[in-house]
């Protein structure tokens, strides 16, 4: 048994961008501190922290210090260097715990594992050279998707084969980093699951979101999907094996695939996700507010949906459109604070209650 965080205790967040920045204000409402741990300077979660480390992840002292002046550590991104890890859990516990990180960094591990929970994935395998590729696409034929196994985020580190003769180009486009062939899922549409476990192993998960991707991006999440009540099931039942397989303590987001044969796992994310930003103005307790609970060994709140919501991401020049946005009705309007606009970069959402 994990005991309670008590109010005024801290919580230490590994990676300072919007995620952490709403953390800490689910954080806050429960009285509870966030240390945000970060190398570059002004994140967005900075704004709302109360204490912040500027560092990089190969500061050993740095790392050891922030350890020091937190009672539990979590993160907001997966790709945090092992030796960073290691460094921290000397001293504080992890939660998610490290194990839920070695699966999610790599997408081979993570199909592999997945598929050995029994679940069903797109098929797969593994490009370590250019004859792997070869040998890949004649037995998973195109159309395809090469992607990196590390690193890869908003459908970066991707390349779709649309016949075998992409496949010389697509290798030259990961530049040589250790990649995987996917098949393309004919798919009727995306969901997702967010899904939480708290340390005493009781999981709630909030309704499956349709989602809608955008040059690889996510566009908008609307509540509730459009799916049966039996694949609604179905998608809870996926979030809830992988929690438990995992020992897992915290959010969880779970990307799936609807196809005529049932519900394919796309990819696992161990922590609070895009997808579940609705949560903020759906539900009592929301996505953040969830994860904090569990990372600080609180009994899970209520999450069951209260209102249908089409969250909208705002990405690059959408910031344009905020003066009007926040004079919409029933639109709430969330803003990160990020002072450079870029294409591609995500700098808020909206949540519109549908009903
Ligand atoms: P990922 O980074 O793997 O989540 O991929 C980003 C997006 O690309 C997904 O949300 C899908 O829209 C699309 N995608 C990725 N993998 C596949 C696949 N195997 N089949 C069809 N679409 C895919």
């Amino acid at each position: 048994m994990i005991e309670p965080l008590p109010t005024g205790a801290t919580i230490g967040i590994l990676g300072g961008g919007q995620l952490g920045r709403m953390l800490c204000v689910a954080a806050a409402r429960l009285g509870l501190r966030c240390h945000i741990f970060e190398p570059n300077a002004h994140p967005p979660a900075g704004d709302v922290a109360y204490a912040v480390t500027t560092a990089a992840y190969d500061d050993h002292a740095a790392l050891t210090a922030f350890a020091n002046a937190v009672d539990v550590v979590t993160y907001e991104f997966e790709n945090i260097p092992t030796d960073a890890l290691d460094v921290i859990e000397a001293i504080r516990p992890i939660r998610p715990g490290r194990e839920a990180l070695r699966v999610s960094q790599d997408r081979l591990t993570e199909k592999n594992y997945l598929q050995a929970l029994g679940l069903t994935v797109a098929p797969f395998a593994d490009i370590p050279d250019a004859a792997s590729l070869d040998a890949a696409t004649s037995s998973i034929g195109t159309p395809s998707i090469l992607k990196t196994r590390r690193f890869g985020y908003d459908g970066k580190g991707q390349a779709r084969l649309h016949d075998p003769s992409d496949a010389a180009q697509a290798l030259v486009d990961m530049a040589g980093a250790p990649a995987i062939l996917e098949g393309l899922v004919d798919f009727s549409a995306e969901i997702s699951v967010i899904a939480a476990r708290e340390a005493g192993g009781a999981v709630a998960c909030f309704d499956p979101g349709e989602n809608v991707h955008r040059n690889g991006i996510l566009h908008t999440t609307t509540v509730p999907a459009q799916i049966t009540a039996s694949l609604r099931t179905d998608a809870v039942l996926i979030a809830a094996k992988i929690l438990n397989a995992l020992d897992y303590v915290g959010v969880l987001g779970v990307e799936l695939f609807v196809t005529p044969q049932g519900l394919i796992v796309n990819e696992i994310a161990p922590r609070v996700h895009n997808s579940g930003h609705w949560t903020q103005n759906g539900c009592t307790v929301d996505q953040f507010e969830q994860h904090i609970r569990a990372v600080a060994g609180w009994p899970l709140g209520d999450g069951s949906r209260h209102s249908d919501v089409t969250m909208e991401n705002l990405i690059g020049d959408d910031m344009a459109r905020v003066p009007q946005l926040a004079t919409e009705p029933n639109a709430a309007l969330h803003l990160y604070g990020k002072a450079d606009i870029k294409p591609g970069r995500k700098m808020g959402h909206v949540n519109r209650i549908l009903n």
